[in-house]
């Protein structure tokens, strides 16, 4: 193949960037707020099917209105993540009304804060349970429908906290540090088959989840962040999206670090 060749298939790469995601099924799980909303809709905005979850009917039907506001093609469903039988029973029903997730951003998180030696033993499982070992779950219950396919988008929302830890997160810092090795493993497992796992770790995101800190915690925050402001939902959105829509298409196994210079691997 000569020069002018590789540049036009270089060029119609670059064109068909979003092809990765038109009309491909996507599943967003927590797309009722914050991150996962964002994404939720930069993918449907990319001509995915896209389907949100939230854990109560009130937040799906507010996913689905806001699809429905911009008449893009996406619904909202409900899940709670540690319902092991309800994330088949969705995949399920997913499959049978538009096709397998062939994207899935693993992004529901919740957290207990508390220092170690106060902390009660359920705010442990729970934590873990909702933000690491559902990832798990749901993560089983696509990957062997993408592997049949010979493609997948997986991406894991971890946590800049998983990276540096932070008093009173021990919890949240060893779930989000969890995903990391997760993400690695499967990276390595589902290659062969066409399917990337990459994590995001974001660092202070204006959503609710940080909305509940004090103003002096949040201006303590800013002074470590070289970039000077809080980051927004849309900095995730567009994160995944490089790593979903043909752009990151050789890259897998990696944490995509996205938090104004706060810290830096
Ligand atoms: P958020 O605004 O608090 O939204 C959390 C989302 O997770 C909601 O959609 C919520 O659904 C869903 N969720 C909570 N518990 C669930 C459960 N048991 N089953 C299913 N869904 C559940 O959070 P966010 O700030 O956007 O965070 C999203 C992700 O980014 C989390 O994994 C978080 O750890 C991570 N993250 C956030 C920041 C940040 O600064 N905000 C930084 C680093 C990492 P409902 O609306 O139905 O409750």
């Amino acid at each position: 193949m000569g020069i002018g060749n590789d540049q036009d298939v270089a060029v119609s790469r670059i064109e068909n960037m979003s092809d990765n995601i038109r009309d491909r099924v996507c599943l967003v799980t927590g797309a009722s707020r914050g991150i996962g909303k964002a994404v939720a809709l930069s993918l449907a905005r990319h001509g995915g099917i896209v389907y949100g979850t939230a854990t109560t009917a009130d937040g799906a039907d507010r996913i689905s209105s806001m699809f429905g506001s911009e008449n893009l093609n996406g619904r909202g469903r409900v899940l709670d993540v540690r319902d092991r039988n309800g994330i088949v029973q969705l995949i399920d029903a997913i499959n049978k009304e538009s096709g397998d997730p062939l994207i899935l951003v693993n992004n529901a998180g919740i957290t207990h804060d508390n220092l170690l030696v106060r902390m009660r033993d359920h705010e442990w499982e729970d934590l873990i349970e909702v933000n690491l070992t559902s990832m798990f779950r749901m993560t089983r219950a696509v990957v062997r429908r993408m592997m049949k396919a010979r493609f997948g988008r997986i991406v894991n929302i971890s946590s800049v906290i998983g990276a540096i830890g932070n008093p009173g997160q021990s919890n949240y810092a060893a779930a989000k540090a969890g995903i990391l090795g997760f993400t690695k493993a499967l990276a390595r497992e589902a290659a062969p088959r066409g399917i990337t796992v990459n994590a995001i770790a974001p660092g202070f995101i204006r959503t609710d989840m940080t909305g509940v800190l004090s103003e002096q915690q949040s201006s303590e925050m800013l002074a470590h962040i070289p970039l000077n402001r809080l980051g927004e939902t849309e900095d995730i959105a567009h994160a995944v999206l490089f790593l979903v829509d043909g752009s990151g298409d050789y890259i897998t196994g990696q944490t995509l670090h996205v938090n104004g210079g706060m810290y830096l691997p």
